[in-house]
């Protein structure tokens, strides 16, 4: 098992997707910049997605093509399809995060299509791009901890929809608890179950912290193998089917977490804490959710991490 931990920041993408302000396109730059400073070492830009469906990245080429020689860092980007893909591609990114719902009912309103169109989009990704050594493709899975329309999402599902992935050659899932359904049993018994079944995968895990449980679940599934979670910085972001709410786990928080137990991330706090500020600033409308920029960090805490 892979024993560092790897946090992958999603804040430009998961943090700003939902904002109703446009983010001025040097300030995306500047962000991922300065995520990359504080030792982020693969950070979400964006989504390859029609400005129709999501305005927020109708500047997503300018942005990729602005920080896609970033050192030390893995810029990385969702497409909903092979056209995203291809774009995404075009613009030198070239790890792609492909995405579709475990809930039909979910992929219909996020992507408008049924899971199995999503699945054949990614089938015709995979048959085009994987030959190219230099292409990775992760897909998240979200709604895999339940759905705001459909509610419940069974861990069979999640499961049917592992396997025909893992069929089609992909070896990275990330199982998405997009709208904060899971819990620390949920997370244990899904991730159990696909590393019994899919040991040649690895999974990743991306959890919103929309009732709070974000940080516990983390613990969950970092304690039953977990390496990989995404986070958000402060928190950016939320959840449109519980206005409000927060966001992603924020990274700082993470980082805290995961350092406090003695598990070195490789991030500078004080610097995430700096960007934090930096947005609140710039973003005043956004809503930052994280408690470590909240509360800062106690007195006692050594930031040489
Ligand atoms: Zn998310």
């Amino acid at each position: 098992m892979m024993k560092k931990i790897k946090i992958i920041e999603v804040g430009p993408r998961d943090g700003l997707q939902n904002l109703e302000t446009f983010v001025p396109t040097d300030k995306k730059i500047a962000l991922i910049k300065k995520l990359a400073g504080a030792g982020l070492k693969e950070i979400q830009i964006g989504s390859f997605v029609s400005p129709q469906s999501i305005a927020q990245f109708r500047d997503i080429e300018e942005v990729a093509k602005a920080v896609r020689r970033l050192r030390s860092v893995v810029p990385s980007a969702l497409v909903p399809n092979r056209r995203g893909a291809e774009k995404a591609l075009a613009c030198g990114i070239s790890r792609l995060i492909f995405f579709f719902s475990v809930s039909s009912k979910h992929n219909y309103a996020n992507v408008k299509q049924s899971p199995q169109d999503s699945l054949k989009e990614l089938k015709n990704i995979c048959r085009t791009y994987t030959d190219l050594a230099s292409t990775s493709i992760r897909v998240d899975l979200a709604t895999a901890f339940g759905c705001p329309f459909a509610g419940n999402v069974t861990t069979a599902a999640v499961l049917r929809m592992v396997e025909k992935v893992a069929a089609l050659g992909v070896q990275e899932i990330t199982l998405c608890d997009t709208v904060g359904f899971g819990h620390p049993k949920a997370v244990e018994e899904k991730f159990r179950k696909c590393f019994r079944l899919f040991p040649e995968i690895r999974f990743g895990a991306h959890f919103h912290n929309t009732r709070g449980l974000a940080q516990a679940n983390a613990l969950r599934a970092w304690d039953i193998g977990i390496r990989s979670f995404d986070s958000s910085v402060g928190g950016l972001g939320g959840c449109p089917y519980a206005p409000g709410s927060s966001g992603n786990v924020a990274t700082e928080d993470l980082v805290y977490l995961f350092e406090s137990m003695g598990i070195k991330t490789g991030m500078d706090l004080k610097k995430l804490l700096n960007i934090c500020a930096w947005l609140k600033q710039i973003l005043p409308q956004a809503k930052l959710s994280g408690s470590l920029f909240q509360a800062g960090l106690p007195r006692t805490h050594k930031l040489s991490c």
